[in-house]
């Protein structure tokens, strides 16, 4: 290939543009109607309560943290197959983060480790204040048995649902909340849809919602309702609690409103793409993603096993071909600055031994059959290549 395919990218059409360059001619390029506008059409395509658009999802899991009271003391345990995000917002609060391993078919949370985890943590009186599951490459977690956990062992829930706008489960569409308190969705680049950057929370929890509405712009309000002296005339705001900077602007918002119009022809067509791959490797010597019944994937990433060759082999091989494959992800507790926190090798097995044979190949609706063609071609290859032993 003379381009290089990249392992996702966004998807912009002239209308998207269009509506970003309405609202730069517009009187508001932040804090104005199209951030509510986008946060219902985010509450009605997933059917939450509410929604609250912020700058990022990072910015997302932060303040649903704070939302939820976690702080000093609390603890926070997620996925260690995940972006870093999901276990750092712990540390922004204050709070400590710790990993419960992966399923090695899902390769999302293990509902029995969790369970195991918790009755330990129980004896030790050390449980969780918060859980954060990701639903890792879109396909959702088993989230029915995890609140039955939660209501067990009086745990708060937060979806990472970064990679899930889209994704069904139990009929009904992630974010939806039935199982959860809170879920949070990025809109960056890579991801199913795009503001640039950008995310959103989803909750059923009108409370939950103002708070984190609140947190998102500094804590300051200036709602007549909310007031505590509304003696003052209109210049008049109050600051209620210690928020940030966590806004997203009118443009991206105008951005995310086009581009979820067109969110059934990106789901369509990343199913289409996976189910390619699917059919055109299931003879090769890979682990291919889990199709389960009963779920619906947003196919976010397509993520495979290499099952005996040489991984580093394989990627630099694909890469040298302009095939932009890449690894999801380095287990987070091994990063050197969780390392630094106490987690070593070994501590959760089944997301190492995931890690040093995972390779994702490219997947985004930009993507044609022939090179999913061509990339299945240089894979058999690279496997084969690998595979080779010389003989001395
Ligand atoms: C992308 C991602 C994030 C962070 O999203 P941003 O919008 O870039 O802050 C968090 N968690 C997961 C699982 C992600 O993939």
């Amino acid at each position: 290939m003379s381009h290089f395919i990249s392992y996702g990218r966004q998807s912009i059409s002239q209308d998207d543009i269009d509506c970003v360059v309405e609202t730069l001619k517009s009187d508001y390029l932040t804090q104005g109607a199209k951030v509510k506008s986008f946060e219902g059409c985010i509450s009605a395509f997933v059917e939450s309560d509410y929604a609250v658009a912020v700058s990022n999802a990072t910015a997302a899991l932060h303040l649903s943290c704070l939302a939820l009271g976690v702080g000093p003391g609390d603890l926070v345990w997620t996925s260690p197959i995940t972006f870093v995000s999901s276990a750092n917002v712990a540390y922004l609060c204050g709070a400590t983060v710790d990993f419960v391993d992966i399923n090695s078919d899902t390769y999302n949370m293990d509902v029995e480790q969790l369970e195991l985890k918790l009755i330990q943590a129980k004896i030790d009186n050390k449980l969780p204040k918060v859980v954060i599951p990701v639903h890792f490459g879109g396909l959702s977690c088993d989230m029915r048995a995890i609140y039955n956990l939660s209501q067990k062992y009086g745990f708060n829930i937060i979806e990472d649902a970064s990679h899930a706008i889209g994704a069904k489960y139990d009929g009904r569409r992630v974010g939806c909340c039935q199982y959860s308190d809170i879920s949070v969705f990025s809109f960056h680049p890579v991801k199913i849809i795009t503001t640039g950057e950008g995310g959103v929370v989803t909750t059923n929890n009108k409370k939950l919602a103002d708070t984190i509405a609140l947190l998102r712009s500094h804590g300051v309000t200036r709602d007549k309702n909310a007031l505590l002296n509304n003696k003052e005339g209109a210049w008049y705001y109050e600051q209620h609690l210690l928020g940030l900077n966590y806004r997203i602007t009118d443009i991206q918002c105008a951005l995310g409103i086009s581009q979820l119009e067109r969110i059934s022809q990106f789901l369509i067509k990343r199913q289409e793409l996976a189910n390619r791959y699917q059919h055109a490797l299931k003879d090769f010597s890979v682990k291919l993603p889990v199709v389960l019944d009963g779920y619906y994937s947003s196919w976010h990433l397509y993520c495979i096993q290499l099952l005996n060759s040489d991984r580093r082999q394989v990627f630099d091989e694909l890469r040298k071909r302009n095939i932009g494959v890449n690894v999801h992800y380095i287990p987070v507790h091994l990063q050197p600055y969780y390392r630094h926190r106490g987690f070593n090798h070994g501590d959760f097995p089944v997301a190492e031994a995931y890690y040093e044979n995972a390779i994702t190949l490219p997947l985004h609706p930009g993507i044609s059959d022939d090179e999913i063609d061509y990339i299945v071609s240089c894979l058999k290859e690279a496997i084969e290549q690998s595979q080779f032993i010389p003989v001395s």
